[in-house]
């Protein structure tokens, strides 16, 4: 079969390939993926069939059927994956900004009814059709951003009807345009307002009521924010536990504003991803490292946006062993930014990372953290054909132009959108 797309010319082809099959990259696998001078990507309808330098191009299989996209000597990319994100809400709390900017903390304002709780107040009052114009809105600018494929939590909901219309929704969004949706349920955000200071009987509440109406195979991952005003490490491995026992794939927010043994606990469960991880300590990492599998995602906006100076200890995680993933956590109170190419710079401005380890942790290791990894997240035959064009030469312009989005294709399955 000919070609139906050939990207040609791509001045450096970052593959993201041959590293582990059985495990993310992690330590000296983090950067020392290739770079292809001068080389193609040749694509049959959704999925990557040939990549290599351009003197080895198969002419034959180029025909009048065939779409050119000419590189002209930019760099070429994996799509990106945005692995943790809260993309179905109403409202925005651009309101708490000046609060925040006056020294109320995170806490506080979760404390007077704020934050999270203002959120959920306008996310049950919202129609359907308003969670779900809002969901593809910022689906259409994580796309501009690159993003190929996006994690969506549900979360503002907080009872069990409004879960699962977050659920429906993130599936409905993902089904109207382009951009993977992958849906997770994060019913454990906080304890609903009608369970204030009874956090284990709402986790009953969702155990019985919630989790058995979703299918692992459509809604893959369950999540829990373990931390002082959402949920202790007992509760969320109880939760968790009961989670697994159904079938789900595990993730946890944890280790985000204090070292409370989250991330720990949540790896010896076999979780797919420990998240924020800016208070994990060296012991837990080794811990976290020595199973192999779990990825830290780490969110170097949140810290940011919230003003905070504890940046997760990314090089000593990398260090430790530990596979690194990088998101933005995209939500509308500790990070409202879809640009995840800021989120690289500041992985490597505040958390150590290198250019390499960064671009690794936004494509690779984030599929890992999906448990996509056979997918996506590189460019290797087999894989789907989600990739960018951006308007650099050089790999490593991409953290340097801080704040810039360098995107100037990109391809999801194979279509130029
Ligand atoms: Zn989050």
């Amino acid at each position: 079969m000919p070609y139906t797309l050939l990207v040609r010319n791509c001045g450096q082809l970052l593959t993201l390939a041959g590293g582990p099959t059985h495990r993310p990259l992690t330590g000296p696998h983090m950067q020392d993926w290739p770079i292809l001078a001068d080389a193609y990507v040749a694509c049959e309808n959704d999925r990557i069939v040939a990549v290599g330098p351009m003197a080895e191009l198969d002419e034959t299989q180029v025909t009048t059927e065939t779409q050119v996209l000419e590189a002209a000597g930019r760099v070429v990319m994996p799509g990106l994956v945005e692995c943790h994100t809260h993309l179905v809400f109403g409202g925005n709390r651009a309101h708490e900004f000046q609060r925040k900017l006056q020294g109320e903390s995170y806490l506080d304002i979760l404390a007077s009814g704020g934050g999270i709780q203002s959120t959920v107040r306008a996310t049950r009052a919202a129609p359907d059709e308003t969670l779900l114009a809002n969901a593809l809105h910022h689906l259409a600018g994580f796309q501009r951003y690159g993003v190929t494929t996006v994690e969506a939590k549900s979360g503002y909901g907080l009872d069990a009807e409004t879960e699962l219309r977050l659920v429906r929704i993130a599936r409905e969004a993902s089904r109207r345009q382009p951009v993977r949706v992958v849906p997770t349920c994060l019913g454990a955000h906080v304890p609903g307002p009608e369970y204030k200071g009874r956090p284990a009987e709402y986790l009953h509440m969702l155990v019985t009521e919630v989790l058995p109406q979703l299918s692992p195979a459509e809604v893959p991952f369950v999540d829990i924010f373990c931390e002082e005003g959402a949920f202790s490490v007992e509760q969320s491995r109880h939760y968790l536990a009961q989670a697994k026992e159904l079938g789900f794939k595990l993730k946890i927010h944890a280790e985000q504003l204090h070292d409370l043994g989250g991330c720990r606990m949540a790896a010896e469960l076999g979780a797919i991803s420990i998240d924020h991880c800016d208070y994990l300590n060296p012991a837990d990492a080794a811990q976290v490292a020595a199973n192999g599998r779990t990825v830290a995602v780490l969110l170097p906006l949140v810290p940011l946006f919230l003003r905070q100076e504890v940046y997760a200890p990314g090089r000593q995680l990398l260090e430790a062993g530990v596979p690194v993933a990088v998101s933005t956590d995209f939500n509308p109170g500790s990070c409202p930014s879809k640009n995840l190419w800021l989120a690289l710079s500041m992985a490597c401005l505040k958390m150590g990372l290198t250019p390499k380890e960064a671009l690794a942790a936004v494509t690779l290791n984030a599929a890992w953290a999906l448990d996509l990894q056979a997918e996506v997240g590189s460019l290797e035959p087999g894989k789907r054909a989600d990739l960018l064009v951006l308007d650099v030469a050089d790999y490593q312009e991409i953290p340097y132009w801080l704040g810039e989005n360098p995107v100037r294709d990109v391809v999801i399955g194979g279509i130029q959108q």
